[in-house]
């Protein structure tokens, strides 16, 4: 049988199924990588943007953030082809969830293309379906009471010089995402080694599974008796313990998985 045929068998007889994405999954989006070659921490100090440094020296961590912020997301990104085929598995009940160390929300922009929804709203409660393990760059929240807003206006905001930007109840805005030196969001990643521990079927996409706890998630479900799935370029260290491994372009393997899904 064709590995993907396997696979698509798995997640059809999977009471469970979950996939995991990394930054291969955006690339063909255009959207820049942090590490690796002409990645953005090639360009920044990595140092610049800790935790400690945000609660040190807002105002400087704000202004080196915005020059970080354009080299990101100075341009526009659509979700791909391998975004949509996974909001589309999601909604179609073949995916619990789609956990993602990705901080660009293109995820939650397919999942609300393919339901025909606006964006979400950015205080609503996460609703199980896309877990960003390591927050969204495009939004903020405050500091103190922990409400979030787009981020957009208020990237302007301190763009005309209100450093750092706050919030109406004169908290300090932080960038949606785990800073270094920051507490992970401890329910997020509980919520998603659950899944991985539950899965009968695992994929990981996009990632090359060396950054944690995003990396051990795979091995976890595959320990836990779930077929694992892993589509990257480049090799992992989890690729023995999978059962399929696809060294391709995810923007045409999850539409193939995707349709094989459709097709029984
Ligand atoms: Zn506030």
């Amino acid at each position: 049988m064709d590995d993907l045929e396997t696979l698509a068998g798995a997640i059809r007889s999977a009471d469970t199924a979950a996939a995991l994405t990394g930054a291969g999954i955006s690339a063909p989006s255009g959207v820049p990588t942090f590490r690796g070659d002409d990645g953005v921490w090639e360009h920044f100090d990595e140092g610049q943007f800790t935790y400690g440094r945000f609660r040190r020296d807002p105002e400087g961590f704000w202004e080196d953030r915005l020059d970080l912020q354009e080299a990101m997301f100075g341009e526009e990104y659509e979700p791909n082809a391998a975004h949509e085929a996974l909001a589309a598995m999601e909604r179609d009940g073949h995916l619990e969830a789609v956990l993602t160390q990705n901080t660009d929300g293109l995820h939650r922009d397919a999942a609300a293309a393919v339901r025909g929804d606006e964006p979400g709203d950015p205080n609503a409660k996460a609703d199980g379906t896309v877990l960003e393990l390591h927050g969204n760059a495009r939004r903020v929240r405050c500091a103190d009471c922990g409400r979030r807003r787009e981020g957009d206006p208020i990237f302007e905001r301190a763009a005309d010089g209100e450093l750092p930007p706050t919030c109406d109840c004169g908290g300090v805005y932080k960038p949606d995402v785990v800073l270094f030196g920051e507490r992970l969001p401890g329910a997020v990643i509980q919520r998603a080694q659950s899944l991985a521990r539950e899965s009968d079927a695992f994929l990981a996409i996009g990632s090359s599974l060396v950054v944690e706890p995003a990396a051990s998630l795979p091995r976890v479900a595959a320990r836990n008796g779930a077929t694992v799935g892993i589509v990257n370029l480049e090799s992992t260290p989890c690729d023995d313990d999978a059962d399929v491994v696809r060294r391709e372009d995810v923007t045409e393997v999850l539409p193939e998985l995707r349709g094989l899904l459709e097709s029984k």
